[in-house]
């Protein structure tokens, strides 16, 4: 008797177990997911079929473990497909991603100061989205207006959430600094900080096409050029086939199907 019940107990315990270690559910996406994703991620559209369903995927995969959470905005099935899509774009070159420097991703209903006040009150609210540190470590805050206008506008180079999780890649050797260490070989360190310092002096001497913002740090300089990248990669490899060269090679896109 006293076998059994040990041999119940122990059942018991394994089953426990397993459900315990079993990943987290990737909750599936909805049919029409497809449908709002082709209307309004280009780069979504461009892949092929089979990278679309991978793309999907991946997608569900990250709204699994990252908490997307509005603040006095509430946050639709559209803001969370363009969210998820600004942080997949600069990682679907590689088999698997997880942010492990992200947990959360904070939205504000539009753009907000360095104290993080967004009312109408408050001065000097210029900012779009940011990667947190101090108190919001492992936080992205992002304004929903500054989501929703990086993908209406197809032709402008600019994507503040995709600028933001690209900082996120350069911030994975532990220094934001415009050096993506963790993705170039160290042979390509000293040719990408020559092509980009050469880039940055264009910039600030409005001979380049490459957004302003790019010429205030390197940091800056590598978020504002893979903007571009990702945004109008035709465009910019025909204007800057160096950059190009250098950001297929740190992000492996294009993808190879
Ligand atoms: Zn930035």
């Amino acid at each position: 008797m006293i076998y059994t019940v040990v041999f119940i107990i122990l059942i018991g315990f394994i089953v426990y177990a397993f459900i315990l270690m079993k990943p987290k559910p990737v909750k599936q996406i909805p049919n029409h997911w497809h449908n709002l994703l082709l209307e309004n991620v280009l780069f979504y559209k461009r892949l092929t079929v089979a990278n679309q369903k991978i793309f999907r995927n991946r997608i569900a995969l990250f709204l699994a473990e990252i908490n997307i959470d509005g603040v006095n905005t509430t946050i639709d099935d559209l803001d969370k497909i363009l969210i998820a899509s600004s942080a997949i774009i600069p990682v679907f070159g590689f088999n698997q991603w997880s942010y492990n420097n992200l947990s959360g991703i904070i939205v504000y209903p539009d753009s907000f100061n360095k104290d993080l006040q967004f009312s109408d009150m408050d001065k000097d609210r210029k900012i779009l989205g940011m990667v947190g540190t101090g108190r919001y470590e492992k936080q992205m805050i992002l304004s929903k207006k500054a989501i929703r206008l990086a993908f209406n506008n197809k032709t402008d180079k600019h994507n503040t959430p995709v600028h933001e999780f690209v900082h996120l890649l350069d911030k994975m050797d532990g220094e934001t600094d415009g050096v993506p260490k963790y993705f170039l070989g160290k042979e390509f360190i000293q040719p990408w900080l020559e092509l980009m310092h050469t880039e940055m002096e264009s910039i600030n001497n409005d001979t380049s096409d490459i957004r302003k913002y790019g010429g205030t740090s390197q940091a800056e300089f590598f978020a504002v050029a893979s903007e571009y990248f990702f945004e109008r990669p035709k465009l910019f490899k025909q204007k800057h086939p160096e950059l190009y060269k250098m950001l297929s090679l740190c992000f492996q896109q294009p993808k190879q199907s």
